[in-house]
């Protein structure tokens, strides 16, 4: 069961209709009792991408019915433990099966810990032979071309340490853009304004405004403005704080607060 948001592209030119499928693979922050943590499968028909890999992302991709195998990418948005402790499972097993990891995608201030990350899981297959992940910087305002016609652009977002939001794009498809953790952030919106999708945070409820500031997080009517801006907004990186007031606020409006494996297409 699939929502659907309409793409900006007019069906021209010499690519044939394809429709871009987003899974909501992780919907909740660090430590919900029924939402995965925060992971975004885009799936565009030509490449697969999974922005942030949070502990059961792989599992929930597996659950779309792909394979690891046919993951092309994966955008880390920051390195805190709750976005990027499936890496290590990803290396383990890709590793493990002599495979061909796919490219990571990091800000240049998670590095180190991303390699860390990826190192410990490639360690603990105890294979000799190293295939270790590629991983590209990227900093706001940057594209990176990817597999298949993807291009993902860096935004700046606003955490306690250094994080991205993504606009990902194809040719046959509007964008997408997946704002990681971040209080409000004018490159986010802008980005929204002409998305097909926008994906927000929303950690904590209204009327927690300065505590959201202070930790680097927006409120659920900060995300519903946000994503709002786009033709279908989503809301994500839920709290048992922010959960209830979300799926409240946002009946009967153009913003989604799916569970975990909930998804559109964008045709
Ligand atoms: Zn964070």
């Amino acid at each position: 069961m699939f929502w659907r948001a309409a793409s900006s592209y007019d069906g021209g030119g010499m690519v044939g209709l394809t429709c871009t499928e987003v899974y909501m693979l992780g919907t909740g922050s660090a430590l919900h009792p029924a939402r995965a943590q925060s992971s975004i499968l885009v799936d565009t028909g030509y490449a697969i991408l999974l922005v942030d890999a949070g502990c059961s992302s792989l599992n929930n991709l597996l659950r779309t019915g792909r394979r690891l195998e046919d993951l092309d990418a994966v955008a880390v948005t920051h390195a805190h433990y709750d976005h990027i402790c499936g890496l290590g499972l990803l290396s383990f097993i890709t590793q493990f099966r002599g495979r061909q990891p796919p490219i990571v995608v990091a800000p240049r201030g998670s590095l180190r810990i991303v390699e860390e990350a990826l190192a410990l899981g490639a360690r603990s297959s105890a294979k000799p032979s190293s295939t270790m992940p590629e991983v590209r910087t990227i900093a706001p305002g940057e594209v990176l071309s990817l597999e298949g016609g993807l291009k993902i652009r860096a935004l700046a977002a606003e955490h306690t340490v250094e994080a991205l939001g993504f606009e990902v794009s194809h040719r046959t498809s509007g964008s997408i853009v997946v704002s990681g953790d971040t209080r409000p952030a004018p490159q986010i919106s802008e980005a929204a304004s002409r998305a097909a999708l926008t994906i927000h945070e929303a950690t904590l409820p209204s009327g927690m405004e300065g505590e959201a500031h202070a930790s680097g997080h927006s409120t659920v009517a900060q995300a519903l403005e946000i994503a709002s801006l786009s033709e279908l907004g989503a809301l994500y990186h839920l709290t048992p704080l922010s959960e209830a007031e979300a799926v409240e606020r946002a009946r009967g409006s153009r913003v989604l607060v799916p569970q975990d494996l909930g998804a559109v297409k964008i045709c």
